[in-house]
């Protein structure tokens, strides 16, 4: 813990906070200029120091750092509220959606990894979401931007097994899309048809500002789309985020 640090002021969000010792707070958090990185606030579950109780979810902070070395423990010195997005909370399917993604976040990239476009994202996501956006189609941007931000994606349209091509969709199988020959059909893959597809396409190659603009933010969100997304995803998250059942039992809720 000890050793030089340097002071570094950053934009961040919480991706995780942990109680430590009796009053600190440990936390993974996503900043714009270093990735994800985790710090420690001395006295954050004390409401009486002020600055260092708006450590928590779904908040745009402006922290000031003692930052070490890379994969350090770095100490918040001061933390001001940017941008606070809690009005979401008051929407169960917003309130999931918006944990997911944060979790989703935190499993995406190693700690020091940059993360500038993930941060961006993630904020995107959250000012949407207190604005009132529809969550499931949110989440479905969301899923779609983060692979395209992974490199993850557009799926190929070719099947990576036996090179044919996938004019007619495919399945979805470890992380890519496959022909339905070379991947039996089984419950648990779901099946990416050509309609999915071109609407996985636009997906990927319009900004979010273009995607509100044609209208695909307020459209409901495919539900085959986003299993399909969730399996493109998971095989290349650190761990399968904990919170991705409880969303899946919300959406796919009748309504
Ligand atoms: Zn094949």
């Amino acid at each position: 813990m000890r050793g030089p640090s340097t002071p570094l002021r950053t934009h961040a969000y919480v991706l995780r906070l942990t109680p430590y010792a009796e009053s600190d707070l440990i936390g993974q958090i996503l900043t714009q200029d270093r990735g994800r990185i985790s710090v420690v606030a001395r006295g954050g579950r004390r409401s009486t120091k002020r600055g260092l109780v708006l450590l928590d979810y779904f908040l745009c902070l402006d922290l000031h750092l003692d930052y070490k070395n890379a994969g350090d423990l770095h100490a918040v010195r001061e933390a001001a509220l940017v941008e606070d997005h809690t009005a979401l909370c008051s929407n169960l399917g917003s309130h999931l959606v918006a944990s997911c993604c944060t979790e989703l976040c935190l499993l995406a990239i190693q700690p020091e990894q940059p993360g500038e476009r993930l941060f961006l994202l993630l904020r995107y996501l959250l000012r949407g979401l207190a604005a009132g956006q529809p969550s499931a189609t949110s989440y479905l941007v969301f899923l779609a931007k983060l692979l395209k931000i992974l490199g993850l994606g557009p799926p190929r349209d070719r099947c990576p097994g036996c090179g044919l091509g996938l004019t007619q969709g495919g399945v979805v199988h470890q992380g890519e899309l496959w022909c339905s020959a070379c991947v039996p059909l089984a419950q648990t893959q779901p099946v990416l048809d050509l309609a999915s597809q071109t609407v996985l396409q636009t997906l990927f190659d319009r900004t979010p500002g273009q995607l509100r603009d044609e209208g695909l933010h307020t459209r409901p969100a495919d539900p085959q789309l986003r299993e399909a997304l969730e399996c493109l995803l998971l095989p290349h998250l650190s761990a399968p985020p904990k919170s991705l059942r409880q969303l899946r039992e919300y959406l796919q809720r009748p309504r």
